[in-house]
């Protein structure tokens, strides 16, 4: 699984990438480790391209983190796969 598959959707807020059953991802542009991350963390208002600011790589340490949103796979139904 390359980054370039996932299907990034722009989303302004968690409650918006919430309602549109979308799940947050984190990738880093240094090592491209993808995750998951848990969006109950934030508050609804959050601005998901905002959190990116707060984080460092745990892998690489680096602070050159995207996070965004990321929706199944159409044809598949199953979500990307998390890559380390
Ligand atoms: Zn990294």
């Amino acid at each position: 699984m390359t980054t370039t598959a996932l299907k990034n959707i722009s989303c302004t807020t968690i409650e918006d990438m919430r309602q549109r059953g979308l799940r947050l991802g984190f990738r880093c542009d240094h090592c491209s480790r993808f995750r998951y991350m848990a969006d109950r963390r934030f508050e609804a208002e959050t601005v998901v391209s905002a959190i990116s600011e707060s984080l460092t790589c745990a892998r690489c340490g680096s602070t050159e983190i995207e996070t965004f949103a990321v929706a199944r796979h159409e044809a598949s139904g199953y979500w990307p796969a998390e890559s380390s």
